[in-house]
C-alpha cells in the first residue's frame, strides 16, 4: 500500500460518516492532473542525462494548487499523487485558500555537483512553465529541496514569464522575497499541537511531567524537539538515520543541535545511551512524534508502540493498519494533515508577502501562525472528534472535505 491508496481509505471512511454525494466523492478521489517529464541535463562530464520529474495537482477547487517538490531517488508518480491528494486536506483543514499539489524529481541528490543540481532544477521549472504561476500553482520545498533551489525556480520562472515573480514559489531564502520564520514553521506547529494534545488527553496531574520521544533530527524533529526543550519538557529521546539518543532525566537539546551542525548526525553525541534506530519508536513516553518519513509505524510493529500520544510530525508515518492497531489500544493520534500544516500555512503568509511585497516580522508569523491557525483548527478537531466519537484523523478529514464539498457544490461541476 502506499501513501495515495493508504489515505484514500481515510478519505473513504471520513466521507461515508459526512454522506458526501456519491458524484463528489468519487470526483475528489482522483488527482486532477499529472504531468510526468523528462529534463536533460548536460552533466559535468559532458554526457546528458534524462531525469523523470512529475507534478499532480489534485484539486484546483479552493484556489491555486500548492505542494512541495521532492528530489529523491524512486520518487514515482503514486507517492507524489498521494502527497498531492493529502495537500488538499491540509490546506482546506487550516482554511487558507488552495488545492493540493506535489512535484518530485526520481534523482540521487548525493551524486550530482551544485552545477548539475541548479541544471536540473532550472530544467525542470521550464518544463514545468506552462504550469507553475502565482495564481495557478504554487511549489515549496520538501525532501532533500531546499532556499536555493526555490531561489532558482523563481528566477528561472520571472525570467520566462518576462517580469519578476516571486509568488509562484514559497520557501525562498530571506534574501529573496522569503518570509521570516518558515525554517522553523513546520517544527514550531508539531510542537504547539503535541503540547495541546497532551493537556487533553494525557492522564496526568501536571502534564509539565511528560515525556517526549522525537523520530526524525531533521528540520521538523529538531524544532520540535527545541520548543518542547524551550518549554520546560523533558525530550527523553531524539533519532535519525543513524541513531537513538536516550536520557530519562531529559535530553540537552541544544548542545544536540551544536553537535549535528558540526557533524550532521546524531551519532557520535557522547552525554546520552546510545540506542538502535527504530527502538525510539517502542519506548514508553508519554508523547511519540515521528517526523523522518512514511510508513515506519505498521501492522507488524504497531503493537510494540507504547506512547499513549502519536503526533505525525512527517507525512503518512502511520499505515492505515497501525492506525486499527493503536485505535484498539486506545491511543491518540494527530494525524499529519493537522499535525504538520505549520509549513504550509506560513507559505502561505510568503505568497501573501509576495502580493503586497510588505515584509512580515518574525514574531507576528509565529502569533499567527499559533493563535490563527494551529490552535484554534486543533481545538475544532477535538470538538468535532468528540461529538462524533470517533478519532482524530478522522474528524481532521471530515472538516477539510466538508469544506472542500461545500464549495464544490456551491460552485458546480462544469
Ligand atoms: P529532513 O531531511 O530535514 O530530516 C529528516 C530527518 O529524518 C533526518 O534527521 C534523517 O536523519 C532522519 N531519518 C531519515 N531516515 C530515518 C529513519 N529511518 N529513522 C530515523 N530517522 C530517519 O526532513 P524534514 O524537512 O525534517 O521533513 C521530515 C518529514 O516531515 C518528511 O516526511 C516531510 O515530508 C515532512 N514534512 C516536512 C515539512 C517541512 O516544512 N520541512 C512540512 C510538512 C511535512
Amino acid at each position: 500500500m502506499n501513501i495515495y491508496e493508504n489515505n484514500q481509505k481515510r478519505y473513504d471512511k471520513a466521507c461515508e460518516l459526512l454522506g458526501v454525494d456519491a458524484n463528489i466523492h468519487a470526483l475528489l478521489r482522483r488527482t486532477r492532473r499529472q504531468i510526468e517529464v523528462n529534463c536533460p541535463v548536460k552533466m559535468d562530464d559532458g554526457s546528458l542525462k534524462l531525469f523523470k520529474g512529475f507534478r499532480v495537482q489534485h484539486t484546483r477547487a479552493m484556489g491555486p494548487t500548492k505542494g512541495g517538490l521532492r528530489y529523491a531517488k524512486g520518487v514515482n508518480l503514486e507517492e507524489v499523487k498521494g502527497l498531492a491528494f493529502l495537500m488538499t486536506w491540509k490546506c482546506a483543514l487550516m482554511g487558507i485558500p488552495f488545492g493540493g499539489a506535489k512535484g518530485g524529481i526520481n534523482v540521487d541528490v548525493q551524486k550530482l555537483s551544485i552545477g548539475e543540481l541548479e541544471r536540473l532544477t532550472r530544467r525542470y521549472t521550464k518544463e514545468m512553465s506552462t504550469i507553475f504561476h502565482p495564481d495557478r500553482d504554487i511549489p515549496a520545498p520538501d525532501m532533500n529541496t531546499n532556499p536555493q533551489i526555490m531561489a532558482w525556480i523563481y528566477d528561472t520562472y520571472s525570467s520566462l514569464a518576462g517580469k519578476d515573480s516571486p509568488g509562484v514559489v514559497t520557501g525562498k531564502p530571506l534574501e529573496c522575497h522569503g518570509i521570516e520564520g518558515r525554517i522553523e514553521a513546520t517544527g514550531l506547529g508539531v510542537a504547539t499541537i503535541a503540547l495541546e494534545a497532551s493537556k487533553d488527553y494525557l492522564d496526568l496531574k501536571d502534564t509539565s511531567i511528560a515525556t517526549f520521544a522525537i523520530q526524525g533530527f531533521g528540520n521538523v524533529g529538531s524544532i520540535a524537539s527545541k520548543t518542547f526543550y524551550e518549554n520546560r519538557r523533558t525530550v527523553v529521546a531524539v533519532s535519525d538515520v543513524t541513531c537513538t539518543l536516550y536520557d530519562e532525566n531529559g535530553l540537552n537539546i541544544p548542545e544536540i543541535i551544536e553537535h549535528v551542525s558540526k557533524t550532521g548526525v546524531l551519532k557520535g553525541y557522547e552525554n546520552a545511551t546510545v540506542m538502535d534506530r527504530d527502538e525510539i519508536l517502542f519506548l514508553d513516553v508519554d508523547v511519540l512524534c515521528p517526523c523522518a518519513l512514511e510508513n515506519v509505524i505498521k501492522k507488524d510493529n504497531a503493537h510494540k508502540v507504547k506512547a499513549s500520544i502519536i503526533v505525525e510530525g512527517a507525512n503518512s508515518p502511520l499505515t492505515p493498519e497501525a492506525d486499527e492497531v493503536l485505535s484498539k489500544k486506545h491511543t491518540i493520534i494527530v494525524p499529519d494533515i493537522l499535525a504538520n500544516a505549520g509549513g504550509v500555512v506560513v507559505s502561505f503568509f510568503e505568497w501573501n508577502q509576495a502580493r503586497s511585497m510588505y515584509r512580515w516580522k518574525k514574531a507576528d508569523v509565529f502569533k499567527k501562525l499559533k493563535e490563527d491557525f494551529m490552535i484554534p483548527n486543533y481545538n475544532a478537531v477535538r470538538d468535532m472528534a468528540r461529538a462524533h466519537k470517533t478519532d482524530l484523523r478522522t474528524a481532521s478529514f471530515m472538516i477539510a472535505i466538508d469544506k472542500v464539498v461545500k464549495n464544490i457544490k456551491a460552485r458546480g461541476i462544469d
